[in-house]
């Protein structure tokens, strides 16, 4: 019942699916202005937990709280409107469009009740299209890309491609942004972009946490580290401390 400090809490959050618990009994914090990584092996529960925190999923146990406010039965866009925004592992990358349309796009997709609700026009949206053109704009400066925004999106490289999938998520201005395998398919170059970018986001102000498999990748980037496996949250703390963890090593050594 102690009262927890993270920009979000989850408390004993789980989630069944037929009988697998792909999330069991997690009590965790997301500190505001930090990088908090997520790591654990493949099929640990990372994805879906992130499924739980930004209203993709219901979770059959536990509770979600974001700034102290209980935010565990509301909607995704429900989730977006007060400040947490995500990424996928893979971006639909709108090629036709403009990169900018295409962030106004995958931006309204996920602040609306629904793709129907975000395709329709009413007369009312000339007002929101221009406030959603320039929060799109905004987000495409924030990760680099604004000098190619009237590019056609296919144009992209795919690290472009990878970055006009952040400002999607950018373009709602979130307070906790959500990365789920940011650096998938990425070279050690790209990858090396990625994470100075992150670490610059970080320090205009937002807090960020990122789903990993890799435990290499997160050791120079995450602030805390969270570890995963078979569901359940079987270490916590800094980079240093998660790795000598003898529970850490053997989960990575079985998988
Ligand atoms: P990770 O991202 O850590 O690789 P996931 O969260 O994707 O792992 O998956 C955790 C477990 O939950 C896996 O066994 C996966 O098959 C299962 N799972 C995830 N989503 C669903 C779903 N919608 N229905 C059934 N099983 C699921
Ligand atoms: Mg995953």
């Amino acid at each position: 019942e102690a009262p927890m400090q993270g920009l979000l809490d989850v408390q004993g959050l789980g989630i069944r699916f037929g009988g697998l618990d792909a999330v069991k009994d997690v009590t965790a914090s997301i500190p505001a202005g930090q990088i908090t990584a997520i790591i654990g092996p493949n099929g640990a529960g990372k994805s879906t937990f992130f499924n739980l925190i930004s209203g993709f999923y219901v979770p059959t146990a536990g509770t979600i709280r974001f700034r102290g406010e209980d935010v565990t039965r509301l909607k995704t866009h429900q989730v977006v409107a007060r400040g947490v925004a995500r990424t996928f592992q893979t971006t639909t990358i709108y090629r036709e469009l403009s990169v900018l349309e295409g962030v106004m796009i995958g931006h309204r997709v996920r602040t609306r009740a629904g793709l129907l609700d975000a395709l329709l026009r009413t007369g009312r949206e000339k007002r929101d299209e221009d406030a959603s053109r320039a929060g799109a704009m905004r987000a495409l400066e924030r990760v680099g890309l604004a000098p190619q925004a009237h590019r056609p999106a296919g144009a992209l490289t795919q690290e472009g491609q990878k970055r006009v999938g952040i400002a999607m998520a950018l373009a709602s201005d979130p307070a906790l942004l959500l990365l789920d395998e940011p650096a998938a398919g990425m070279n050690p170059d790209e990858t090396v972009r990625l994470m100075a970018l992150i670490r610059e986001l970080v320090q205009g102000g937002l807090s960020v946490a990122l789903v990993e498999h890799k435990m290499s990748l997160v050791m120079g980037l995450a602030d805390r580290i969270l570890v995963l496996h078979h569901g359940q949250l079987i270490a916590q703390g800094t980079p240093a401390e998660v790795s000598r963890d003898p529970a850490v090593i053997t989960a990575y050594l079985g998988s």
